[in-house]
């Protein structure tokens, strides 16, 4: 079957599994404080963990762009974020009243919105809160944050170095003017050039860059254009994300252009390829489902030893089994449950004011599911599951194999007794062999639907 074969057949919706089970199957909706309260106690009690990881979400833009799929809120009044810091520290002190330890932040990320939305002054006074009482080690800490080229300022870059970041993310989508017009994000090449350099002069060790393919008005020359442009720049690391449309879900953002202006199937990806060719060429490993690294780059040394992780912030070389999400629709992670803060900022704002813990939805993982987080991580991380390293699901179900056979006969997947593994080949489609263990598909078609199309 050659490749615009398997593209017809396996470009079908399904989950990125930033998470399992994935939100639209999550059980506890809505999910009481008092509930997560002893999800969070039953985890301390069995797991002993003391190492966390911090996702703030500062969701403020001054800007729509229109391809966008994240919770924001679009705003030109900074009055905002006093309060909003504010808020964030009474969560935290929320969140710290319920540990029975001091815990040890080992990862630390800004996402949002545009993080860099906030003064300098307003981020080091939430950094300053969070870890006043907590046990930092900044060589073991990792801290970053997403930053939008056009808002990063020579002060934020500096203060936030010196508290320790040395890792930044720009989102850049697309250099070509006809698709920044598209999606409402004009920034020219020498805007990132120079934020990026400046970055580079004041100390920062790895610099990421978002670029996103399948955006409406996108050609290939354009995005050869693109990919060259990023390689002059030579980030550490590049996510290059596939454009998720879903219209249905995120309303009318993403409804300023037409399907007739998207790159389909084929041509889409072709997009991928032509750049995953040239970044290899150019030194670039590929880890995990669509990131790249330099090859010295943390992330390609945990990919080799196989230790790379991935949670709702994506791929990390950070293994904690905690995370914390502060803010308007952050997700929470404890391993065996799973929490969303409310997602306005209203009401976030007002369950935290009232001494409440805002979380508004999340599930409770089965020991049947944890065991099938398991396989869909090893998988999303190392392409790879195999089964005698889990004493709960010893070898491979039938129905999971029946679920496989197709990618198995188009020479995607080799199953083993002990294992399966994703062949070079089916790389793409990484994405539809985890969809095989996805028991809550598996059982509702319709559940489908819900996401965009895996390629
Ligand atoms: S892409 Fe980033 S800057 Fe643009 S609206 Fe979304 S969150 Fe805001």
């Amino acid at each position: 079957m050659n490749n615009v074969h398997l593209l017809k057949k396996y470009n079908i919706p399904g989950p990125r599994y930033t998470s399992y089970p994935t939100v639209p199957f999550w059980k506890n909706n809505p999910l009481s404080e008092t509930e997560w309260k002893s999800t969070i106690q039953t985890f301390m009690e069995r797991f002993q963990h003391q190492e966390i990881s911090l996702y703030i979400h500062l969701p403020f833009c001054e800007n729509l762009c229109t391809f966008c799929g994240c919770h924001k809120r679009i705003t030109k009044n900074h009055q905002v974020e006093e309060p909003y810091i504010d808020t964030l520290l009474k969560e935290w002190e929320l969140y710290r009243a319920t540990f029975e330890f001091e815990p040890t932040i080992k990862e630390l990320h800004f996402g949002g919105g545009t993080p860099t939305f906030f003064q300098a002054k307003e981020l080091i006074r939430l950094l300053r809160g969070i870890f006043k009482a907590s046990s930092i080690q900044p060589e073991n800490c990792e801290l970053s944050f997403e930053a939008h080229p056009g808002s990063t300022s020579h002060e934020q870059l500096t203060e936030l170095y010196q508290f320790g970041f040395r890792r930044i993310s720009f989102g850049i989508q697309d250099y070509d003017f006809e698709v920044q017009k598209a999606i409402n994000r004009v920034q020219s090449f020498e805007l990132v050039q120079n934020v990026h350099q400046l970055a580079k002069e004041i100390g920062y060790t790895s610099i990421n860059h978002d670029l996103v393919y399948g955006l409406p008005k996108q050609s290939m020359t354009a995005f050869q254009n693109t990919i060259n442009l990023t390689i002059e720049l030579l980030p550490e690391r590049i996510a290059l994300y596939s454009y998720a449309h879903v219209p249905w879900i995120k309303g009318t953002g993403q409804r300023g252009y037409n399907e007739a202006d998207l790159p389909q199937d084929a041509d889409k990806r072709a997009l991928y390829e032509m750049a995953y060719e040239k970044l290899l060429e150019n030194g670039y490993v590929a880890i995990g489902m669509d990131h790249f690294a330099l090859a010295n780059d943390a992330l390609t040394l945990a990919f080799n030893a196989r230790k790379l992780h991935r949670n709702f912030m994506g791929y990390t070389t950070k293994s904690t089994n905690w995370m914390i999400g502060l803010g308007m629709s952050s997700i929470s992670d404890c391993w065996i449950g799973f929490a969303q803060n409310n997602k306005t900022v209203e009401s976030y704002q007002e369950q935290v004011n009232n001494g409440i813990i805002p979380v508004f939805r999340g599930h409770v993982l089965t020991e049947n599911e944890l065991v099938i987080r398991r396989h869909i991580l090893d998988l999303m991380c190392h392409f790879e599951t195999r089964f005698n390293d889990n004493p709960a699901f010893k070898s491979i179900n039938l129905e999971i194999e029946k679920r496989l056979q197709p990618m198995l006969e188009d020479e995607l997947v080799e199953i083993s007794c002990n294992s399966v593994k994703v062949l070079p080949k089916g790389l793409p489609y990484v994405r539809n062999a985890c969809m095989a263990f996805d028991q809550d598909l598996a059982t509702n078609v319709i559940g489908q639907q819900l996401f965009s199309k895996t390629i």
